[in-house]
Formats: structure tokens, sequence, C-alpha cells
């Protein structure tokens, strides 16, 4: 009697077990990889497998045997790197070469109508390989950033990770719609402010409704000085731009400032804003200021090929002109060490054009193909405070992983070729499909 209980409970113990191992087993996926990119070290691993876990990477593991029961996804004549990082993107803007594209959108789009455009932007950011974004700024659609990182977050949609900026700041007068007649009222891309306590009450606001990020807008009407500076009209006063800074960083939020030139960079590194945007023109001391405090440097490039030709037709020659003195002060801060986080402002330009178009741009300008990869992982990462999380494949990151065929690090132009998606453990592209 007692002999049969006990083997009774040997059988018992036996199939639990068993049944545990295929649960545990169900969970686990691996990711066989050709080649391996550690943009943080640099390094390249080869043949490698990456056991993941639910939503994290277990284990990265070199010439291994797989493990009995996980699910395994071939990759083994691919280039697997962390899922990339587009840390200036705009889900919910269409393309916008003239003034007449962006006024349409927002006299003629409801917000509603320009979400539902969004989830498709986040769904493309996706397969292309960006599996986490800073989008900075609706351009009008208010806080529908906010809901596209809900829904993207709640699996209502598929998209990348966010950091959003909801609605921006300028000062009146300084950004689109304009040019109506006085009597019309007409929407704005940012929310207009003027005065210090103004703007620190804007920095509570977009915060209550869920920005991450504060982003403002420090300079307008660029144009080029006969010495070759790129110059321009600083909009926020010194007194408004540190209200801002020192509100959001009181907070503990981080803002982004789109400076194009002269004294929009100079203000704004002054002010200690955390990221430069665009950056076409930077002076030498302010190089140096950016280095010295740790402020990266987002600079947007190809958006900036993009709009040139359609700006210049419609009489705006500078744009031409800017590309030169961009890829020159890319060059020097590279250069000059300063921390580079790739951005390129898609939605500025169309996004069925993928963001990994700025790649070569860096690579042209004076970066190797790894410090271009670098830029948009581990560096970005940085910048937004989620290097425990994203922008490398290591244990306990999340499993957002990426593939190519063949070796962008030879040809970088590869990356506008990603035919394998992984965020969180799930796959949302795959060789073939
Ligand atoms: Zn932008």
């Amino acid at each position: 009697m007692k002999r049969l209980s006990l083997v009774v409970a040997l059988v018992l113990l036996v199939s639990l077990a068993a049944g545990q191992d295929q649960s545990t087993a169900a969970a686990v996926k691996a990711v066989r990889c050709g080649a391996l990119i550690h943009p943080a070290s640099g390094q390249v691993q080869h043949n490698v497998i990456v056991i993941i876990q639910g939503e994290r990477v277990r284990d990265v593991l070199e010439n291994a045997t797989l493990p009995a029961g996980a699910a395994v996804i071939d990759l083994s004549d691919h280039t697997c790197l962390p899922g990339l990082i587009d840390t200036h993107t705009h889900t919910l803007l269409q393309g916008d070469i003239t003034a007449a594209d962006y006024d349409e959108q927002l006299l003629k789009q409801s917000i509603a109508y320009r979400a539902i455009l969004g989830t498709r932007s986040v769904r493309r950011a996706l397969e292309y390989g960006f599996t986490t974004v800073r989008d900075v700024e609706t351009e009008g659609a208010g806080y529908a950033d906010v809901d596209l990182k809900k829904a993207i977050n709640n699996g209502v949609i598929p998209g990348p990770r966010m950091r959003v900026a909801t609605r921006a700041m300028d000062v009146t007068g300084a950004y689109p719609l304009s040019g109506y007649a006085p009597e019309v009222p007409v929407p704005h891309g940012v929310q207009i402010v003027d005065g210090a306590d103004n703007a620190r009450k804007a920095v509570r606001e977009q915060i209550s409704y869920g920005a991450d990020w504060i982003k403002v807008y420090s300079d307008r009407s660029y144009f080029v000085r006969p010495d070759g500076v790129l110059d321009d009209i600083p909009t926020f006063t010194m007194d408004e731009l540190r209200a801002i800074v020192d509100e959001a960083h009181r907070q503990r939020h981080k803002v982004a400032s789109h400076a194009i030139a002269l004294n929009g960079v100079h203000n704004s590194v002054e002010a200690g804003v955390d990221s430069i945007e665009h950056g076409n023109y930077i002076a030498e001391e302010d190089m140096k200021a950016m280095v010295q405090k740790g402020i990266y440097y987002v600079p947007t490039i190809y958006v900036g090929e993009y709009v040139a030709q359609g700006r210049a037709a419609a009489g705006a020659k500078v744009w031409v002109e800017m590309l030169k003195i961009h890829g020159e002060t890319f060059r020097r801060a590279v250069h000059a060490g300063v921390k580079i986080s790739f951005g390129t402002d898609i939605g500025g330009f169309d996004w069925g054009i993928t963001p990994a178009v700025e790649f070569p741009y860096m690579v042209k300008y004076g970066m190797t193909p790894m410090q271009a990869v670098r830029s948009a992982t581990t560096t970005a990462a940085e910048m937004l405070g989620m290097q425990n999380d994203v922008g490398g494949i290591s244990p306990g990151k999340y499993a957002d992983l990426v593939a190519v065929k063949g070796d962008p690090l030879a040809d970088i132009t590869l990356l506008q070729k990603i035919d394998f998606v992984m965020k969180g453990g799930e796959v949302y592209k795959a060789p073939g499909h």
C-alpha cells in the first residue's frame, strides 16, 4: 500500500515536472544569428544564439547548441543588431515640403483622421526596424501622440516604444500657420507661449497630459552671412527659455530644442537644454559647451536634402545653401566628440521612405559605419534614459532585435532593407514577408 502510493507520487511528480518544462519552453525563443553587432563595444560576434524569455534577452551564446524545446528563428544568413532608434520623428505629420502641404494637414484634416494616419506611421516605423522612437511634437494634432503611445503599449496597434513631446512651444508670430488675414483665426503647429510665467505653465500643462519631453523652437528665418555663418532670429528670450528648461528639469523631464543656426543653438546651450535638434550651424564655442555639458546633437541631415529643392523653387534658396553648412557642422561635431543621437525628422518627409536613409549621410560626413549604428542604438538609448532596456542585445534588455542580409558595416545602405524585426520578443516582420 505504502509502496504503491510512493510510485503514484513519483509518477505525479515526473509528469508535473514535464508539464512545467513544456510551459517554460513555450515562452523561450532562440534566434540564431550569422553575425551579431554590439554597438557599445564595437564588437561583432559570429554564429550566435540569442535566447529570449518573454519580452527580454536571457542569454547570448556563441557556437552553442540550441536549447531543447525552444522555438527557433533561423537568421544564420543574416546580420543581427539591436532594434534601431530614431530620436526625431513626427508620426502625426505626413510630409511638408511647402507651406501649402503643411497648412492643408492642419486646416483640412481632423485630429482624429491625423491619428488614424499616425497609426500607419508607427507601424511603418516598426517595419523599417525602428523599435523605439522619440516623437518630437504633433504639429497641431494636440496630444494624439500620447494616445498613439498608449494604443501601442496596450497592444491595440503595432508600433515602436515611444517617448513623446506633445504640442511643443514657440512664441507669437514665429510658427505656422501664418500669413492669413488677422481676422481669420487659424490653428498653429505648436502651443504659443509668451513670457516666462506662461512658458512655465505650458510645461506643467503638457507634462500633466503625458509629455515625456518638452520641445521648444528656438530660432527661425535663416540666412547665410557674407562670412559663411548661418544666422537666424531667436524666438524665445533667455528668460523664457531658462524658465522652460528649469520647469522641465524640476519635474525630471528633458528639453529638446529645435535650433538650426547661430543664436538658436547658442541660447539653447546657454539655457541648458538636453538636445539640439537639426543644428545645421553650431559655432565652435557652442560645440565645446555641448561636449562639456553633455548636450546631445540630433542632426537630421536627410530631411534637408528632401525639402531643399522644393523650398528653393518656392523662393527660399537658403535651404540649398544650408546643406553644405550642415555637412561641415556634422564633420566638426564628430571630430569634437559631441554625443550624436540618430534622428531624421521623418514626417517632415514622407513615411513611405525609411528613416535609414539618414545613415549614408552620417558616413559621408565623417562617421564610421559602426559609429553611425552606435548613434542609432547605444547613444540614442542613453539620451532617452533607456539604456538599461534598449540599444543593445544583452541579458536583461528587451528583445528588440533586427536583421539584414549581408554586412551593414561594409555597406551602410543595407540598413534600408531590414527584413526581420522583433520587439519585446514578438516578431513583427520576418524574411520573405
Ligand atoms: Zn522636426
